[in-house]
């Protein structure tokens, strides 16, 4: 439990200089990113501005660790153990990332420090008890030769990330790259830098050695691009919006054909047939997925696909549910919803409230909003019925607590509309009919889709989309392909 969480922050000392060959240093042309806290509206300026020249040199030093095989040299079982030292690092530090990411991103602390900062340890340790299991190939011999299949590091990989949840999805890319035994040089989101610098530290005091893990902040345009085109990374993994994602392919063919893998945007559906056996259940778990974070979360189930005879109902039930994710302040322990990430995010999200007012044929407002969150970045859960399935908002990505409803008459139609989308992150079918969640699951154009269920979360099942929502996989043994290559070895023998 956090006390006096603001007074706590008032006395941290916080690091906001790059990460770099062990140690931190400002940006070489002493630039600095400024910006306002969400959260308390508390100037937090100061982040390093990195640029193309420092990028070079986090890249150059990590390839120099890499060629002199500090840490790609070692036996997995060393790197296993360092990894599992910086997860055991990370809890006794777990007061302090959570305040440092509520701070940064205004999403209220007790998500922080109950839910994403334990993910992300507990995804470390997994990937580290992981790791050794993941060598299992052979091929067979034949009377004259045969074949080994070996798992290679990539070299220097770079890792770009969001803010949505900073150190979960830098967790989900470092582990696993550092535990192949590359250097990682990470480029996290210009809003959500602090706690990531935090962990690099805590890295080398886990036993990485320096240089191998280097953190490189500052705005996608100078350091994040410098990194995805840099010619000696022959991996970038990335998470972030789908624009940027096509960007990050472009970079590859632009300069070495680097490996890269995208974890990137998406408009989730919530099927609800009218076979489904329990709307409470089911419009208690939408809500929970979809105001939860305000919104802001990729595989949010954002449009709620409905069977007309049980849409009222629905509804009405869903409602009440989405009262429980009216925001507050974001340092209360006790709140469960805090502030948007950013005043560019707050007009993102006011421009597509403008757009479903006009649009949509009725609008729900969950709850009131109190005295204290009146001025600041916050939103009512909101809900907007009746939309056109080709409509702006039934479309695109809002990254905020709006749920589009999109009525359907059949389970056939229902597919259909669910598919209508560029995106295809996670999908989720309502029904009591067997032969019904079957069709639907096995239909929807989806990465990950839930039947009866929705946002499960385990670090031994892959995460990613198809379609523009991404390439590759974040999580699970398929993670560790990510960051590698398969080389075939041929041994024939001489003696015939
Ligand atoms: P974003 O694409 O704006 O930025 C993501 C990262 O890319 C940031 O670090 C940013 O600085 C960097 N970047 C921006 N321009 C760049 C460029 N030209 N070259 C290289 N790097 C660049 O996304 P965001 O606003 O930080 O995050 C929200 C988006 O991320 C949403 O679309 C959300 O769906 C997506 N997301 C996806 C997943 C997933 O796993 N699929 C998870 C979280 C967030």
């Amino acid at each position: 439990m956090i006390k006096n969480a603001k007074e706590k922050i008032d006395n941290l000392k916080i690091e906001k200089r790059a990460f770099i060959g062990g140690e931190y240093r400002e940006a070489i042309d002493g630039e600095i990113i400024e910006k306002t806290s969400t959260a308390d509206g508390r100037d937090i300026s100061g982040l390093s501005s990195c640029k193309k020249e420092d990028v070079d040199i986090a890249v150059r030093t990590a390839k120099k660790c890499f060629e002199e095989g500090i840490w790609s040299d070692k036996s997995v079982e060393e790197r296993k153990k360092v990894l599992l030292n910086l997860a055991d690092l990370m809890e006794n530090n777990k007061e302090e990332l959570a305040l440092l990411d509520t701070l940064e991103t205004g999403r209220a602390l007790k998500n922080y420090y109950y839910d994403s900062i334990p993910k992300s340890i507990k995804a470390i340790r997994w990937f580290a008890e992981s790791v050794d299991k993941y060598y299992d190939h052979a091929t067979p011999p034949k009377k004259t030769s045969f074949a080994t299949i070996t798992k290679e590091p990539l070299g220097v990989v770079g890792a770009i990330t969001p803010w949505n949840d900073p150190l979960v999805v830098a967790a989900w890319k470092f582990a696993p790259a550092l535990l192949m035994g590359n250097s990682v040089v990470l480029k996290p989101a210009e809003q959500s830098s602090f706690s990531i610098l935090k962990v690099a530290k805590l890295a080398i005091e886990a036993g990485v050695p320096e240089g191998v893990f280097n953190v490189v902040p500052g705005l996608g345009e100078t350091s994040g691009k410098a990194l995805a085109l840099h010619n000696e990374v022959r991996g970038v993994s990335f998470t972030g919006s789908t624009e940027i994602g096509k960007k990050i392919l472009q970079y590859s063919g632009q300069s070495n054909m680097k490996k890269v893998g995208l974890e990137c945007g998406g408009k989730s559906p919530f099927i609800v047939s009218k076979q489904c056996k329990d709307l409470n259940r089911a419009a208690k778990i939408l809500a929970k997925n979809i105001f939860y974070n305000q919104g802001q979360i990729c595989s949010a189930p954002s449009r709620l696909i409905i069977d007309s005879s049980i849409k009222e109902e629905f509804l009405n039930i869903l409602k009440k549910e989405g009262e429980k994710y009216v925001p507050g302040n974001p340092f209360d322990i006790e709140n469960e919803v805090g502030a948007v990430v950013s005043k560019k995010q707050k007009e993102k999200i006011e421009d597509y409230l403008s757009i479903g007012m006009e649009s949509a044929k009725q609008v729900i407002k969950c709850g009131k909003k109190s005295e204290f969150i009146k001025d600041g970045s916050f939103f009512l859960p909101t809900i907007f019925d009746g939309v056109d399935p080709n409509s702006t908002i039934a479309q695109e990505e809002i990254f905020g607590p709006v749920l589009t409803v999109l009525k359907v008459d059949s389970i056939k139609e229902a597919i259909d509309v669910a598919n209508n989308s560029k995106y295809g992150l996670a999908a989720s079918i309502w029904t009591g009919d067997i032969d019904e969640a079957y069709q639907v699951s096995k239909a929807l154009e989806a990465g990950i889709v839930h039947i009866n269920s929705y946002g499960e979360d385990d670090n031994t099942v892959p995460f990613g989309g198809v379609k523009e929502s991404g390439l590759g996989k974040d999580k699970s043994i398929y993670a560790f392909d990510e960051y590698t290559n398969t080389k075939t070895t041929w041994l024939h023998s001489e003696s015939l």
